[in-house]
């Protein structure tokens, strides 16, 4: 089968290559993927700014029907239209982490499309406890977000916790900032999003969500949009979700005193922002990183309940012979998620 790998350690050696189908051992389901999505760590694994162990087939986040299924598997069957789990395909099992389900600190865990084969091809095998059933009513490229949308319902539902009542400055509209935006608006909290410029696209996809207010942090004065729509108290909350300096800044001021912060963007570096705002302010300050399968049974019924739909998050969907353009659609930042097919026959 055809399948995107990275063979070799380094920058690039990223390429389509000829590959034997993966076998379906006892305990393990057989998928055929039907979408996969770009995602910036697939990026990071080509550019080599994220650990990888080559030779290694790209990509995590997938759709797709078990087409077999290996001795001892009783939870799914052959024909069923699942989605995966792809952050725990190799734990321990037994450290403190993964006994409380927290796999993602697990000290030898490895995920799908950097550790293992990942899902930038026709079949992926992967262990019974890792699928998920797609709801019904859920299409298989909207299910291809499940992962990404695991890890926003992980910053929203799990971390940050906004009340009824709660105004919340999301800053960053990229494809993590705009599925925190898409829980935020089913749970009825007010929002106002946050970007540049260039985010204009993005800014006014918000909008079409359900933002209360865009601004174009460029053009506009977001300390006085939060000044006016709070009554000059600050927003409750403050979610970043860009990774970058200037925008947790305006997090950190825009928050109001004893409010909360959740860090959801990476910077990959060093920033130099005010934290004596948060002595100052009596701030709480969160990380957020991943998610849980308890997170993961949230997001299907999430999905199940109907209220959230993300096909207007797709912009394109190419087969995996143009995977080139794919990827720069999403390092130019062009477009919301790209996903790749490799059901195109080729
Ligand atoms: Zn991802
Ligand atoms: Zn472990």
């Amino acid at each position: 089968m055809r399948a995107l790998v990275k063979h070799a350690p380094g920058i690039g050696n990223v390429a389509i290559s000829d590959v034997p189908e993966p076998e379906c051992g006892e305990g393990r389901v057989k998928i055929e993927v039907h979408f996969c999505g770009v995602c910036g760590t697939d990026l990071h694994v080509v550019h080599d700014t994220f650990p990888n162990y080559p030779p290694v087939i790209l990509g995590h986040e997938f759709s797709g029907v078990a087409v077999e299924v290996g001795r001892g598997v009783s939870r799914v069957s052959t024909g069923d239209r699942v989605t995966v789990f792809p952050a725990s395909a190799v734990i321990c099992g037994k450290c403190l982490y993964c006994r409380s389900g927290n796999f993602l600190f697990c000290p030898t865990r490895r995920g799908m499309g950097h550790g293992v084969n990942g899902a930038f091809t026709r079949y992926a095998v992967v262990r019974e406890d890792q699928v998920y059933k797609i709801p019904e009513s859920f299409s298989f490229e909207e299910a291809a977000l499940s992962e990404p949308f695991a890890a926003a319902t992980h910053a929203v539902c799990d971390i940050t916790q906004p009340q009824p009542g709660d105004i919340v400055l999301l800053s960053g509209p990229g494809p993590i900032g705009l599925l925190c935006l898409k829980l935020l608006v089913s749970m009825g909290i007010q929002t106002i999003v946050a970007g540049l410029g260039m985010d204009n696209a993005r800014l006014e996809c918000a909008r079409q969500i359900g933002a209360a207010r865009v601004v174009n942090v460029e053009s506009e004065s977001l300390l006085e949009v939060v000044r006016q729509a709070t009554e000059g108290a600050g927003t409750h909350i403050a979610i970043e979700a860009a990774g970058s300096t200037a925008s947790l800044r305006n997090c950190l001021e825009a928050v109001r005193p004893m409010g909360r912060i959740t860090q959801a963007g990476i910077f990959g570096r060093n920033v130099d922002v005010p934290l004596d705002l948060l002595v100052h302010k009596q701030l709480q300050l969160f990380g957020s990183v991943g998610y849980t399968p308890r997170t993961w049974d949230r997001v299907m019924n999430v999905f199940a309940h109907g209220k959230v739909r993300l096909r207007d998050l797709i912009s394109d969907v190419l087969p995996l012979s143009k995977w080139e353009q794919a990827f720069d659609a999403c390092d130019k930042k062009r477009g919301i998620k790209v996903l790749i097919t490799s059901q195109d026959g080729e």
